[in-house]
């Protein structure tokens, strides 16, 4: 384990990197950042202005010039400054704005390492940034989050944490400990005298607050998930009601914004698609499609692995073969299998073009919604599309505005929930200060894994890692 300030080999290395995106686009941005950004810049930059220094330019300003090579002009382009500690990386750092070709990109790279910059690594901007203390971990987190945010609703859920989210309660509540861990050990001095400066009451409503505020957190944390990676929808229903079709029905439908996103806990293949800016994630659908080619009957037991995965459960029947009891009976059977999941069931009538005229019993049936569809004449998807965000809306305006979306803080806060409970349980006993502050301890250590104040070498590589490069 290391804490923050003693980790970044190389952070005396100025670093540089093409922070846009690969291709040719008009304009691109290159990133230098580290304590030789202005003397390499200078080096290889000519102001339109006679007799400019960089380095006693003012913070976050704007300059005009070229490029050169030697004696060859490069480009024409424009640097901002920004000066230690008030820049992204806390650095001096500058980016050089120039024309888009990938040539002119590459060169003002080499002609940068060729100064004495080397070139960064994935993430490296954002982990300077988090090692000068511009940001907690999470926030560090979050940036990459942003970055790779496709929908209004991971935007906002990414949004929200870069800011702040719930970092700064969790940093208030881990001082409010290390404050009682400290008068613990102060009994550890004064063992023979039987005194408490930690009054136990006090710890104990510290406690109660801690466990509040991380269970709210750690409840958020499914729709959190959910929305940043799409909230889980089963289509199911019995065999040839139309489930193939109606998928099929529902990507053409959105054509235009169908993503296909590997599955990050299976190989298979996930259909996500975005409804009014919120991200609907298809699961098991690759085995539903496949189903359609084999003669392998719809399992029941794989009904009920999907179901049990989904958030909101489209029970399709064809509506000219079914009675309002089968329907009812599946639904019951489905709410039995499980009770205690706040699963949104949508109903949908399928084959309505076969259909002579509307069952008896099925217009009026209250308890869920249902819709009438012919899949496979694309008739009425767009209501599924309004139940879909209706659903997703509400559930959305019941929670709470501070979302977890990170599954490492989400376990850390488990951990965390687990030692309180601990320590609760050891001042019951009054076991020794001792034991009591190793306890307070491992409370205070989960929560400082969350914010970053203490995170094992192998954590930070693997969240930088992730980060593209020029970030
Ligand atoms: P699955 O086994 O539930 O996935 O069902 P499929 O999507 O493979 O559909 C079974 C059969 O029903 C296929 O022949 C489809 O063309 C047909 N089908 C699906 N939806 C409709 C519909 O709305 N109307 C009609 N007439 N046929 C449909």
């Amino acid at each position: 384990m290391t804490t923050k300030k003693a980790r970044l080999g190389g952070s005396e290395d100025t670093i540089c990197a093409i922070a846009s995106p690969a291709g040719t686009g008009a304009v691109a941005m290159i990133r230098l950042s580290g304590k030789d950004a202005l003397s390499i810049i200078q080096k290889i930059f000519k102001s339109s202005k006679k007799d400019f220094i960089i380095e006693k330019a003012a913070s976050h300003t704007v300059h005009f010039g070229h490029i050169y090579s030697g004696d060859e002009l490069i480009d024409e382009v424009l640097l901002s400054i920004y000066k230690a500690p008030n820049s992204y990386t806390g650095e001096d750092s500058v980016e050089i704005t120039c024309h888009g070709s990938y040539f002119i990109q590459k060169k003002i790279l080499e002609l940068l390492v060729d100064h004495g910059a080397r070139t960064a690594n994935p993430g490296e901007f954002t982990m300077r940034a988090f090692v000068n203390g511009k940001m907690d971990l999470s926030q560090a987190e979050a940036v990459a989050e942003l970055i790779a945010s496709n929908s209004a609703s991971s935007h906002k859920v990414a949004i929200q944490q870069m800011r702040g989210g719930y970092s700064k309660k969790i940093k208030a509540l881990r001082e409010q400990l290390l404050d009682f861990a400290s008068l613990i050990e102060l009994e550890l001095d004064f063992s023979e005298e039987d005194v408490e400066f930690a009054n136990r009451a006090k710890l104990l409503a510290l406690l109660e607050n801690i466990k509040k505020e991380i269970d709210i957190l750690i409840r958020s944390f499914s729709l959190g998930n959910v929305l940043k990676n799409g909230i889980p929808v089963a289509i199911t229903g019995k065999p040839n009601v139309g489930k193939s079709t109606l998928l099929n029905a529902i990507l053409n439908e959105e054509r235009a914004i169908v993503s296909e996103i590997p599955g990050t806990t299976r190989d298979s293949i996930e259909d996500t698609i975005v409804i009014d800016g919120i991200s609907f994630r298809f699961i098991d659908t690759a085995g539903l499609r496949k189903s359609q080619d084999t003669i392998e009957a719809f399992g029941i037991e794989r009904t009920y692995e999907t179901i049990e995965k989904a958030s909101v459960v489209l029970f399709l029947f064809d509506v000219n073969e079914t009675t309002v009891n089968e329907v009812v009976d599946a639904i019951n059977e489905f709410k039995a299998r499980f009770p205690d999941q706040d699963k949104k069931y949508i109903i949908i009538a399928n084959k309505i073009d076969l259909m002579i005229e509307v069952p008896h019993g099925f217009k009026n049936y209250v308890d869920h919604e249902t819709i009438f569809i012919s899949a496979k004449r694309k008739e009425n998807i767009q209501s599924i599309f309004e139940s879909l965000v209706k659903s997703a809306k509400t559930k959305g305006e019941e929670e709470n505005n501070i979302l977890v979306s990170n599954i490492r803080h989400y376990e850390a806060m488990k951990l965390c929930l687990q030692s309180v409970n601990e320590i609760e349980k050891g001042i019951q006993k009054h076991i020794s200060p001792e034991w009591l502050v190793s306890d307070v301890k491992q409370a205070i250590y989960y929560l400082a894994q969350i914010t970053g104040d203490v995170t094992s070498e192998d954590i930070l590589d693997s969240i930088f890692s992730r980060f593209c490069i020029g970030k």
